[in-house]
């Protein structure tokens, strides 16, 4: 179950005004398995394992869910919403609290969970071991108006280390090639000529982030 913050009354809808089945949807503890038993190798079929251990198997392209609230009724279930959010053919409402989801949301499913932005966008989530991090609270995460030398800061694989002060930093890229940064200098070994190449990005979010020590030399932690 998501932590509950007693202080959590805000502003912003309360999560409780959602419909109940989104509310489940959300915040129930269910796993949902994409390639496994039933639903191996079939893209549309997933299967929902839900609190009580029971299992049902959603079909997302005939709409469909095994279970008796979907079956009997006219509705969509609880484990045909969730599958919804957890493969991003849904974006969770930008209002919806982070921390009331399902702790293991998106655990297991090759995931591109969506919120809605708060300004219509749509941002993307990320997962750390299967946790998933608060776009706001996120430097990685990529969002709709980001420009492309950001987006590609922030996704592509790069290793940064800090090379010497005043803000020296080495940047492996993906491709292999290693290039030096002066986040002070504001300048990069790369051949792109654009006024902040992706890697000085980089090597900003991961200073902002504490992942690398700051232009002094100083660790993160240290004042
Ligand atoms: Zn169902
Ligand atoms: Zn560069």
């Amino acid at each position: 179950m998501a932590t509950q913050n007693p202080s959590a009354t805000t502003d912003r809808p309360e999560i409780s005004d959602l419909p109940d089945r989104t509310e489940a949807a959300l915040m129930e503890v269910m796993s949902v398995l994409d390639d496994i038993g039933l639903a191996r190798g079939a893209p549309d079929l997933y299967l929902v394992v839900s609190s009580s251990g029971a299992t049902y198997l959603v079909d997302t392209l005939e709409e469909t869910c095994e279970c008796p609230d979907d079956e009997h009724r006219e509705v969509t279930c609880k484990h045909r919403r969730r599958v919804a959010f957890v493969t991003g053919e849904r974006p969770i409402p930008g209002w919806v609290k982070r921390r009331k989801l399902d702790d293991g949301f998106g655990e297991h499913v090759d995931s591109e969970v969506r919120f809605s932005a708060t300004d219509g966008g749509v941002a993307q989530a990320r997962f750390d071991d299967g946790e998933l991090t608060d776009p706001e609270d996120d430097p990685f995460a990529v969002h709709s108006d980001d420009e492309d030398r950001t987006k590609r800061a922030k996704r592509e694989d790069m290793d940064i280390s800090f090379l010497e002060k005043p803000g020296r930093y080495e940047v492996h890229s993906a491709s292999g090639s290693v290039y030096e940064a002066d986040v002070l200098a504001e300048s990069c070994s790369c051949p792109d000529i654009a006024e902040r190449c992706k890697h000085l990005r980089r090597v900003d979010i991961e200073i902002r982030d504490g992942l690398v020590p700051r232009p002094d030399g100083r660790l993160p932690d240290a004042n």
